[in-house]
């Protein structure tokens, strides 16, 4: 007897002025000293203080020291700052960098130990025991969906090597998803972030775990995506297509409870080596690594065709996928990137034992691998 478990946790407020909502949402949860967490880069723009302009009835602090991949040691200051404020709830405000460490700020801030001795994959690995501080999250991107994850990414402070907290502990307790947050992106963060978010559709649905309802969801947060991503790069202030890029955003995250593939595994190794844009990455490696997967699971292309409203089949949804890269500014290679040959054998031993690629729809060996990257170049 075989019995699946599906869940869908999250309550989400979705929708312009959700961020409104979220002073008289604390306040009914019996919150009233916010530790907002957010990134060093947007705190200094207008978004966030037009945020807090909404928080009046709470005594708010601001912990805006996340920069570039997070470390650990940037956990470690927020749940210091945690401390100091005498918070009592996390307001996680930013894109998916400023996301994750807002879901293990509260963790720190209530357990011992380093949030190293917390990530999936440690030897003795620490359990989450005490109550965490009520948690909400508000993206400002529209790409990880990282505010309806259970994970958190953090790198080690001297190697960098990125580990993941996994722990349904951390989920946010709310998320208030406003597209208003997302008008002043610019276009090539806006192009790189939706890439990101189509791959979560289509890999989550190409996966093969079985999840029916997960299925409908990223075929569904594909149509969304595939119709609001060219309008959302190139009318920046459509509040129609930044919503719908923030709901495909969200339905592709929901959606990988299935797990990803051998785009995102190759992803992976590119922002570890070469620490490139994660979505970014997904863009320039989608192709071949599609290309190659419709060999294994053609049907499964003809669906992505039909919910994306490309015209001609399964056959036509990597060059369509290509048209739409180059209408919304992403060309070129890796190459083009700075990425050499002389890098791969770094790059394929890392996106081989890649965790994602454990449910690409066929098994990618490392010369397949090596295969991939060269023909992305
Ligand atoms: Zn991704």
């Amino acid at each position: 007897m075989t019995i699946s478990r599906f869940a869908f946790p999250t309550p989400i407020h979705f929708g312009a002025g959700a961020r409104k909502a979220v002073a008289a949402h604390l306040l009914e949860q019996g919150c009233e000293r916010p530790l907002i967490v957010t990134d060093r880069g947007l705190s200094a723009l207008p978004v966030l203080a037009e945020f807090q302009s909404h928080l009046g009835g709470l005594d708010v602090a601001v912990f805006d020291g996340v920069f570039g991949n997070p470390t650990c040691a940037q956990v470690m200051a927020g749940a210091a700052a945690f401390k100091a404020h005498g918070a009592d709830c996390v307001i996680g405000f930013g894109g998916g960098a400023a996301l994750d460490v807002s879901k293990v700020v509260g963790v720190m801030a209530t357990h011992e130990g380093d949030v190293l001795e917390y990530v999936w994959d440690h030897p003795s690995v620490r359990p989450i025991v005490n109550e965490l501080p009520y948690y909400v999250a508000l993206p400002t991107t529209s790409g990880t969906g990282s505010e309806v994850g259970r994970s958190a990414v953090v790198s080690e402070n001297d190697s960098h090597h990125k580990r993941t907290v996994f722990n349904a502990k951390i989920l946010a307790r709310a998320v208030f998803a406003d597209p208003e947050l997302t008008l002043a992106l610019p276009a090539a963060v806006t192009a790189a972030t939706g890439m990101d978010a189509l791959t979560h559709n289509i890999e989550s649905y190409l996966s093969p775990a079985y999840h029916p309802l997960c299925d409908g969801i990223a075929l569904e947060g594909l149509r969304i995506g595939a119709h609001a991503l060219f309008d959302a790069v190139t009318q920046p202030g459509n509040l129609k297509a930044r919503a719908d890029m923030m709901m495909s955003s969200m339905m592709g995250a929901i959606a990988f409870q299935k797990d990803l593939g051998s785009v995102h595994a190759c992803a992976h190794a590119l922002g570890a080596v070469c620490d490139m844009h994660h979505g970014l990455a997904n863009a320039l490696m989608i192709e071949p690594v599609l290309a190659w997967n419709r060999e294994a699971v053609p049907a499964k292309f003809d669906e992505l065709s039909h919910a994306a409203g490309v015209h001609g089949g399964g056959a036509a949804f990597v060059p369509w996928l290509r048209q739409l890269k180059a209408r919304i500014g992403i060309t070129g290679g890796l190459a083009s990137r700075g990425v050499t040959e002389a890098l791969l054998p770094r790059l394929v031993p890392l996106a081989a034992t890649d965790f994602t690629g454990g449910t690409n729809p066929r098994p990618a060996t490392p010369a397949d691998y090596e295969r991939l990257f060269r023909q992305a170049m």
